[in-house]
């Protein structure tokens, strides 16, 4: 993945594929290349089969030593292998680290395990099975029934049931329709739809496919951004892929289904994943959302009916087809059915990416997982949902994730960044950091946004530097609540949400900055 490609992954490959090469071992030995593992921190990694050796943080030097020791000689090279931080223990194989140990993989399912490159790869883990199953078994509408019993909800940031969002277009006048790919992730911090357009590109194409069938629609669009150069060439290839398979195209399996895909890439602005700004820059025009209704499932993508999920929730359509809606419904809580992948970043031992099941606390999160708060510092607080989220305080550790309790606490789930921040951390500076970001990224269609914004900007600006006065802290509420009442488009409805949730949980800093220094 794009993270350890930063890392320099590649070189250590290199001497990995040269060691191997030198020793005499290319037959016995195969170095399969996959997506994001998950473990960022712990990158770049190798693990060697059938044991599952997980080596980790590797230099090339380190590579050829793994060859000449443990592919050679069979001996496990105990200096390169998982230490946990606090306690020093060692843990050989991923089974053992409680990073991996407590994650439920659904959307994640294929990340790390196959070569994104490799269809084969693919279909060999179930893949394009689903879509068999559908075109062979199902009606369209029996899909759609076996989607919304499943009770999955669009894992963009709404949470909107994605049966009912299908049911919708499929029941809608007009044709053609059309099924979109929304991959503009654009939040600070977040990088789930990217790793699994990395690291399992196919699982979203037949996504999409069983959906054209599901809503009568023979072709897809994938929005991407520009910022995702790998994401774009993995996805490239795969549609090649299916299209030379069959999988894609006309006539898919021979029943007579046609349905395509294409890539759309976009310029990287953050309004672009506004559902119908993406839409209206799939069409060649100015990326700017417009008023709902008319909603995309009646009326998207030129006018006709189009369906459009974030990347995570395509990726977990094809397991709920094969495994049936009672098995997702199974997992997770009463009103959030299944998994969540969470981008964990910020101050937290194991960064990386991590899918839990819905309902499962910010502590296990976070400690259990993430390994807990670097440097012996107390953890203060939890930003979910990026720039359109809010931060959740220490005293609710224990609420479990789910959309309801995170929009109780005035932070929203999004679409799985997930920033921690210690007791060093300056809440009123983070408010202002993501203000910054949307002021910068407003389109500028609609006043409140546009204007407000960047008025609430130079409140936090001179609150900051020292220079803040009395009644800013009421003008910032106020203001906050104006703009998520008037504001077009989600961007701006939502984009007073870390200042006011800091005013909420942490006012007495805002108070400390205006008043301490006088
Ligand atoms: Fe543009 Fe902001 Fe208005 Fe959305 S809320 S339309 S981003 S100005």
């Amino acid at each position: 993945g794009a993270g350890c490609i930063s890392s320099d992954c590649k070189s250590v490959e290199q001497a990995l594929v040269e060691s191997i090469a030198r020793l005499g071992l290319e037959r016995e030995v195969k170095v399969v290349e996959t997506g994001c593992m998950g473990p960022c921190d712990l990158g770049p990694v190798i693990v060697v089969y059938p044991e599952g050796v997980f080596y980790r943080q590797l230099k090339p030097a380190d590579a050829v030593e793994i060859a000449e020791e443990h592919l050679l000689k069979g001996r496990v090279v105990q200096r390169l292998v998982y230490q946990a931080p606090d306690t020093g223990e060692k843990a050989i194989t991923s089974d053992q680290i409680d990073f991996f140990k407590k994650q439920t993989r659904i959307a994640l399912r294929n990340t790390g395990i196959i070569n994104p490159e490799s269809v084969e790869e693919y279909i060999a883990r179930d893949g394009y099975r689903a879509l068999g199953k559908v075109l062979s078994t199902m009606t369209p509408q029996e899909v759609i029934e076996c989607i919304k019993r499943s009770g999955l909800r669009g894992r963009g940031g709404a949470g909107f049931p994605t049966g009912l969002k299908w049911e919708f277009s499929a029941k809608a006048a007009g044709s053609p329709k059309y099924v979109v790919c929304n991959a503009d992730e654009g939040d600070p911090g977040a990088f789930m739809d990217r790793s699994i357009l990395e690291g399992d590109p196919h699982s979203v194409l037949e996504a999409m496919a069983i959906c054209g069938y599901a809503i009568g629609s023979r072709q897809g669009y994938v929005y991407v951004r520009a910022e995702y150069p790998l994401a774009v060439q993995r996805l490239d290839l795969a549609i090649r892929q299916a299209r030379e398979y069959g999988l894609l195209g006309e006539n898919i399996f021979g029943t007579g289904f046609d349905f395509d895909v294409e890539i759309r890439v976009g310029a990287g602005a953050f309004v672009c994943g506004e559902e119908t700004a993406l839409l209206a820059s799939i069409e060649g025009q100015r990326g700017e959302p417009r008023p709902k209704p008319p909603f995309p499932a009646q009326g998207g993508l030129w006018g006709k009916p189009t369906v459009i999920n974030n990347v995570e929730t395509w990726a977990n359509i094809p397991p709920i087809i094969l495994n049936g809606p009672e098995w997702f419904a199974s997992i997770g809580t009463e009103k959030s059915k299944g998994t969540k992948v969470f981008a964990l970043a910020g101050k937290v031992n194991n960064t990386g990416l991590v899918e839990v099941p819905m309902g499962t606390t910010l502590r296990e999160i976070i400690f259990d997982i993430g390994g807990g708060i670097p440097g012996g510092k107390q953890f203060k607080a939890a930003q979910t949902g990026g720039p359109s989220g809010g931060c959740i305080p220490a005293q609710y550790l224990d609420t479990p994730v789910d959309y309801e309790s995170l929009t109780q606490l005035g932070a929203i789930m999004g679409s799985g960044g997930m920033i921690i921040m210690d007791e060093d951390t300056c809440m009123v500076d983070l408010a202002r950091f993501f203000v910054e970001f949307v002021q910068d990224e407003s389109c500028g269609k609609c006043s409140p946004c546009r204007v407000g914004t960047k008025r609430m900007l130079e409140i936090l600006e001179r609150i900051t530097c020292g220079q803040g006065r009395d009644g800013d802290i009421e003008l910032l509420e106020e203001l906050g609540r104006g703009i998520k009442a008037s504001a077009l488009c989600g961007l701006g409805q939502t984009a007073p949400n870390p200042v006011l949730s800091t005013i909420r949980h942490f006012r007495e800093e805002y108070e400390a900055h205006i008043y301490e220094k006088r």
